[in-house]
């Protein structure tokens, strides 16, 4: 049998598309906020955007008609053609968005025009009409979003920790502030202020937002041609993090993602950033609306490009010639374009003044490092660093033997190259893969720490600041607690920032920063495994990051360690994700091999 939804049922169907979390919502109010003119706008958020999402404008603002009218389906003031479609310069512009917060939602609506001296307040709920009327209003509007999905327990049920949800919220709203910087923004979360982002340029848009450390580390990025333009700012090199998260652009000003142009631009920094490292973007490209094909689902954040491969080339060039004017390019040896090579810049003397700046920079350290015969020294200072003699072969070294063994024979063992130590035994021979072996070693001793017992940690000789994207500042904050136990002692010392003041005494020194952000990368992929403690997902984190590669070369002592140690585990045959630490084949089994 057939039979015809009713509306709110309807509604709150097609809402699920443009609604999906708070993020969402914050998404389109700030977007419809920006859409009105306005010169500054609020968000305010209450537990993470569950029972709360308020955005306030100083925007145009509605007259009576269009409050009551823009809840409705298909409501919109900025399209009535469909031409209009093509060449749309705002933000929203299928008139979904209201009428799908309002659909999920309880939602309250306060505006007024400058040409009325009363304004106009609304109620609806459940996508139906609850008060409205006049009111007293400043100029603007604001829309508050209340207690969202209560309607919807399956979805309400479906979102993520409030961490998680805050999180998405700080995106959106990064991104939206990065787009227009001549705009000012706040955000207020439970009545605590996370950002008050005064207009200015996109530069200061951006220092606001990532940090003041970046303050003299960007580097401008800026062509014109033709067919299409670029702007906006890379980090240098040395500012890339391991941590994803502050790379960002926008066609004609709306953020979209793309693995393509993240590409392009991996590859024009090629032989500049340290292993996995990701340096900072924001860039807008600008060109002609017929040129793209925005998807219009409005959630989707994807798009095509008329000719993808043109853009590519576009953007990968535009920032190798922003690179190049940064003038460290000339020491090394990178194919540039010939017009590249022209520059003045590049062919400017590599002054005195300039060598001990390029020193100083990870491109030049990396670059000695990887090609000894390029490495510049004053005479008389002998090379000693900890990361070259660990990178030998530790096998070199004399080991001594271990005392006797539990068992009546020593333990014997043999490496296979590819990361595997046969070690026979009294039952046969044992295959072990020493990455997975390590990894329940790892799992189990820090399972082990508790409040009596944490993990032992060494404090670090100065104290170390740590500035991460707010984003990022907010997980770690969650982390902390955690974290202690688990030897890694850090102190938040204002908006985004942190002392790290003890890491776990056998991780190297000097790694701190980088060890903590991949430990925080290493979480991400953790984080929505809703079945784990953020403990366990922190172990597990720590586990990933710390375990012994299979390309690392053990020596003879260190393998008999690793293998004594898998033998003292509770469940020495799984790793913490259940992969076989090792294989037994039994005396038997070989004999059946070999058919004696
Ligand atoms: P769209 O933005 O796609 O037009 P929305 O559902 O987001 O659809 O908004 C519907 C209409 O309500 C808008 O077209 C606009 O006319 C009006 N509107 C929404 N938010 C605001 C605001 N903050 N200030 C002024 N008008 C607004
Ligand atoms: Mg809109």
């Amino acid at each position: 049998m057939i039979t015809v939804l009713p509306d709110h049922i309807a509604n709150q169907i097609a809402a699920g598309e443009v609604i999906q979390r708070p993020a969402s919502a914050v998404k389109e109010l700030l977007e419809n906020a920006v859409d009105a003119s306005a010169t500054a706008i609020q968000l305010i958020i209450n537990d993470s955007g569950k029972s709360l999402v308020q955005v306030v404008d100083n925007g145009k603002g509605m007259d009576e008609q269009d409050a009551r009218l823009c809840f409705g389906r298909h409501a919109t003031s900025k399209i009535s053609r469909i031409e209009d479609l093509f060449c749309i310069q705002t933000m929203g512009f299928r008139g979904e968005a209201l009428a799908s917060i309002a659909a999920v939602a309880q939602v309250e609506l306060r505006t007024r025009t400058a040409s009325s001296d009363t304004g106009f307040y609304i109620e609806v709920e459940n996508s139906q009409l609850v008060k409205a009327t006049p009111v007293a209003a400043p100029q603007g509007t604001s829309v508050a979003m209340k207690n969202l999905f209560f309607n919807v327990p399956a979805r309400r049920n479906f979102l993520k920790s409030n961490a998680a949800e805050m999180r998405h919220i700080i995106d959106e709203f990064t991104r939206v502030a990065l787009a227009f910087p001549s705009i000012s923004f706040s955000l207020h979360a439970n009545n605590q202020q996370l950002f008050q982002l005064e207009s200015g340029t996109l530069k200061q848009r951006v220092v606001q937002l990532m940090g003041a450390a970046y303050e003299s580390r960007l580097v401008t990025v800026k062509e014109e041609t033709d067919y299409l333009n670029i702007r906006g700012f890379v980090g240098k090199p040395d500012t890339a993090r391991k941590t994803r998260g502050e790379q960002y652009f926008f066609v004609n000003n709306r953020f979209i993602r793309s693995a393509y142009l993240h590409h392009a631009i991996m590859s024009a920094f090629q032989g500049m950033l340290a292993p996995d490292h990701f340096p900072l973007y924001v860039l807008f490209i600008d060109l002609d609306p017929q040129q793209i094909d925005i998807n219009v689902h409005p959630t989707k954040q994807e798009i095509k490009f008329e000719d993808e491969k043109i853009v590519y080339a576009f953007v990968q060039a535009a920032v190798k010639h922003a690179l190049a004017q940064f003038s460290i390019t000339p020491t090394l040896d990178f194919d540039l374009d010939a017009s590249i090579q022209q520059l003045s810049s590049v062919q400017q003397p590599f002054t005195e003044d300039k060598r001990s700046a390029a020193a100083d920079s990870s491109i030049f350290r990396s670059f000695t490092k990887k090609n000894q015969a390029h490495l510049i020294q004053p005479s008389g200072f002998t090379a000693y660093s900890p990361d070259w003699t660990a990178s030998e072969p530790a096998s070199v070294t004399a080991t001594p033997l271990l005392p006797s063994e539990p068992d009546e024979h020593p333990l014997r063992v043999t490496s296979l190259l590819s990361g595997y130590i046969l070690y026979p035994n009294r039952d046969g021979l044992w295959i072990i893969d020493q990455q997975a072996a390590h990894e329940r070693i790892l799992y189990e001793q820090l399972q082990q720490s508790s409040v009596e017992q944490p993990v032992p940690a060494q404090r670090t000789l100065f104290p170390i600041t740590l500035t991460l994207p707010v984003a990022d500042a907010a997980l770690l904050q969650e982390l902390l607690p955690a974290l202690n136990l688990l030897g890694f002692l850090l102190e938040p010392v204002g908006p985004g920032s942190f002392t790290i003041q003890a890491t776990p005494s056998d991780s190297p020194s000097g790694q701190e920063k980088t060890i903590i952000e991949s430990l925080l990368e290493e979480y991400k992929h953790f984080n929505s495994d809703a079945g784990y403690t953020i403990r366990e997902k922190l172990i597990r984190s720590l586990v990933k990051q710390r375990r012994i590669k299979s390309g690392t070369l053990l020596n003879e002592k260190e393998m008999r360690e690793l293998v004594v140690q898998l033998l003292a585990c509770q469940q020495p045959g799984q790793t913490p994700d259940g992969r076989p630490t090792y294989v037994a084949l039994s005396s038997d089994y070989l004999a059946t091999l070999f058919i004696r």
